[in-house]
């Protein structure tokens, strides 16, 4: 811990704090001592460690300095900001508490990999007291080559669109991810942003363009969707585990590689969201639509409470990404009926409106 309070009931931080005063816990009130080495940042350990659950003794010189670095550069920014700030109605102590325009936000500094389910009901502890929270993870944590399921489940919700926040203790330098999207079937793509005088997108209020926005100039051509067919041709023979559920429905209804629409074999951008095969749930959406009659007319609506009915029945699962909404769900799904508008499957009649081709 970086803070305790002295005996006039002042909050002091560690770096500024001297051996000959008395220090204590903020939230168990318990007597902490001063560590001041060579070696470690200046720190606060408790005397007796069984009795509270608010701090976790033995922390890293990593995590001692992130969340130092953090909390000074806001700080800095002239903002609100509170070092391991105890809030009783969690039992929690986020590592440093900001105030942006009367929202709180939590910023837990994460250095070590957690289970997602300890990420999501931390996260949902917080939300559901209305605090916001920004995980910002420490260098082992660091994306490498793919976006994982535990990196989703770390993302932090930036205006309508989703940011990764990662921080090197080391040089203060914060590097922000954006722009999530799945071009090809290789890895997730992003923008990455560095920053050092403001971490976190706190401070800058330029909110990063809508990634919606990139919908509208995609278009692939069928030569690449050959290309991505012979792929899932090759993942065919190579029975991996993931892709096997969708080869099992085609075989059950009859079908092969080469009968149904080439488009299921596209990318769309926001699939990145679902964690099911990308071929499965196209493939269970052009069956759906198959199976209608000629005049059904396909809009937001009617695959909202399609999609409702999928996730009941388990045919699809989408990632754990916190505040993850309906709208944000669908896009995906809208994003594969243009694919398909433009493979000539379905006629589009409006904003979100499409009629099934005859001619197919
Ligand atoms: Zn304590």
């Amino acid at each position: 811990m970086l803070i305790a309070i002295n005996e006039n009931n002042q909050s002091v931080l560690a770096v500024e704090a001297n051996k000959s005063t008395r220090y204590f816990c903020s939230a168990c009130q318990g007597n902490v001592t001063l560590k001041r080495g060579e070696i470690k940042l200046a720190h606060f350990a408790h005397l007796s460690k069984a009795t509270c659950d608010a701090f976790s003794e033995g922390e890293t010189e990593e995590h001692l300095k992130g969340k130092l670095g953090l909390y000074q550069s806001l700080e800095n920014q002239g903002m609100t900001v509170q070092m391991e700030a105890y809030l009783p109605e969690l039992k929690q102590r986020p590592d440093v508490l900001v105030t942006v325009n009367g929202m709180k936000i939590a910023i837990e500094f994460q250095c070590s990999p957690i289970p997602i389910d300890t990420i999501r009901s931390r996260t949902e502890g917080y939300l559901l007291n209305g605090y916001a929270v920004m995980w910002v993870l420490g260098k082992k944590l660091h994306v490498k080559t793919s976006l994982t399921a535990a990196h989703r489940a770390y993302l932090y919700k930036a205006g309508n669109q989703y940011v990764l926040h990662q921080y090197d203790s080391q040089n203060g330098r914060t590097h922000t991810l954006s722009g999530f999207h799945k071009k090809a079937s290789r890895n997730v793509s992003f923008k990455s942003s560095v920053s050092k005088e403001c971490p976190l997108l706190l401070c800058n209020h330029d909110v990063p363009v809508n990634d919606l926005s990139r919908i509208k100039e995609r278009s692939v051509s069928p030569k690449t969707l050959i290309k991505e067919k012979e792929k899932v041709r090759r993942l065919s023979l190579s029975r991996q585990e993931s892709s096997r559920p969708f080869f099992e429905q085609l075989y059950l209804n009859r079908e092969t590689i080469d009968s149904i629409p080439l488009p299921i074999y596209g990318h769309v951008p926001h699939e990145w969201l679902i964690q099911s095969s990308p071929y499965l749930w196209k493939y269970t959406m052009w069956k759906w639509l198959e199976e209608k009659p000629k005049m059904f007319v396909l809009t937001k609506h009617n695959l909202s409470r399609q999609l409702e009915v999928w996730l009941n029945e388990n045919r699809l699962s989408y990632y754990y990404i916190p505040t993850l909404n309906r709208e944000e769900q669908l896009r995906p799904f809208i994003e594969f009926a243009h694919d398909l508008t433009v493979g000539g499957y379905l006629y589009r009649l409006g904003e979100a409106k499409w009629k099934i081709s005859q001619s197919r």
